[in-house]
């Protein structure tokens, strides 16, 4: 079912509270990274265009101590966008009471303000993870309207999306909540086939449940990265020193039965003796792995091999790099493979989810390359898994 978004509402004279992910990286109360201010700004300007009156919440960090709490401030990312959208974001030090709400009250139609950080309500007793229904109204008696726009936090039932939602007639995604609904969603529901799916990454253990569902929709599943390891030891192969999770090996083996017509794995390795950036590099048949190395990255082989995969389809959804992208020496496969799908974007709709994969592509210099970077972690994996996330199933239906 397709989701309203801010297209669907009027905006204008209207209080609107967003939902947004502004949960950037600090250092020193310097921000290191403003990806996800610029990437909320479409939709921030949009409303402020269409005559708004923004109220802005989001989280940052988690606050445990008074110590956080310091540490933890929006005003720096406040200030930051006040830059991007030349104007100014009042900005409120509270997360209720007097001071917010006469911030409220004193808003125009396109001006923009912005409440300290959500999690501050955690310190005496998780009002805002605990999705607290006193906080969440109370949040929610501040606005007309609710655009939830936090991707990162969708998996989470807490009073800023899920509680705000649930006091709110009219409740909409912006633009990047909805950009997430319509490749992971709607590609899990209803793929353009073929659909090749690639899981790699650190551990099957993380990924058990992606692996399911994706044998389950998609028509090819290649699995490759550290987590391929304890397939190969499950096939029967030594592994040598390569991360394996022995207690996974059974599960490996159900996997291999029941994906047999559909699981793609490695037929060479790279290896090297020591978890190390300048470590000797070799090329070894997996079947041929030295009791003293460790596999760090797919070998030429496999590489050739995953590209008649990905030249033949019409979707990929990628989720984990191949090998140790970071050491260079090690992020050939990775970024061999993130290049192959960037000449095919014109022909394959790539959808990439997970931190490190997307912060590889990134590193690459490729991002722009591809159809859809997904802004969430844990989220993104759950989305994937086909699990209803509390932060799109509160948006409500077209
Ligand atoms: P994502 O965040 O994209 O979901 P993961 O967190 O599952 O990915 O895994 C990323 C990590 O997996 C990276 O730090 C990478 O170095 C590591 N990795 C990939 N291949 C290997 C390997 N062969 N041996 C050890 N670590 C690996
Ligand atoms: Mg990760």
């Amino acid at each position: 079912m397709a989701k309203k978004t801010v297209r669907d509402i009027d905006l204008k004279g209207r209080r609107v509270l967003m939902r947004v992910d502004f949960n950037v990286p600090m250092m020193d109360g310097e921000i290191t990274d403003e990806n996800r201010i610029v990437a909320a700004l479409p939709t921030i300007e949009y409303i402020l265009k269409a005559g708004g009156r923004l109220i802005l919440l989001s989280h940052l960090g988690r606050v445990k101590t008074e110590e956080d709490k310091l540490k933890n401030t929006l005003a720096p990312v406040a200030q930051r966008l006040s830059t991007h959208l030349g104007q100014d974001v009042v900005f409120v030090p509270e997360t209720r009471g007097k001071a917010v709400e006469t911030a409220v009250q004193a808003l125009n139609d396109g001006d923009v303000m912005m409440i300290e950080n959500t999690r501050h309500e955690d310190l005496k007793g998780k009002k805002e993870s605990g999705n607290d229904p006193e906080l969440g109204a109370y949040w929610a008696s501040l606005g007309d309207v609710f655009v939830n726009d936090a991707f990162g936090t969708a998996h989470r039932a807490h009073a800023s999306n899920v509680g705000i939602a649930n006091n709110m007639k009219e409740v909409v995604a912006g633009f990047l909540l909805e950009k997430e609904i319509k490749f992971i969603g709607d590609t899990i529901e209803n793929p353009e086939r073929p659909l090749v799916a690639v899981l790699g990454g650190a551990k099957v253990s993380d990924k058990i449940n992606v692996i399911k569902k994706l044998l389950d929709v998609a028509d090819y599943v290649i699995i490759t990265g550290a987590m391929a390891y304890t397939f190969y030891l499950a096939q029967g192969h030594e592994v040598g020193t390569s991360l394996v999770e022995a207690d996974k090996l059974d599960l490996a083996h159900e996997l291999l039965a029941l994906g047999k017509d559909k699981l793609v794995l490695g037929q060479d390795v790279v290896t090297a003796k020591d978890f190390d950036k300048d470590s000797e590099r070799n090329i070894r048949d997996k079947s041929a792995i030295p009791s003293d190395e460790m596999g760090m990255d797919v070998g030429p082989k496999t590489l050739e091999n995953y590209f008649k995969y990905v030249e033949k389809a019409k979707t990929v959804i990628w989720n984990g790099p191949l090998g140790v992208f970071e050491f260079p020496r090690f992020a050939e496969g990775t970024k061999g493979f993130a290049q192959k799908l960037a000449d095919l974007n014109e022909s394959v709709t790539t959808i990439i989810g997970g931190g490190d994969s997307a912060a590889a592509v990134i590193q690459f210099g490729l991002a722009d390359q591809f159809a859809h970077i997904s802004t969430g972690g844990g989220a993104s994996l759950e989305y994937l898994e086909g699990k209803v996330l509390p932060g799109i199933a509160c948006v409500h239906d077209k």
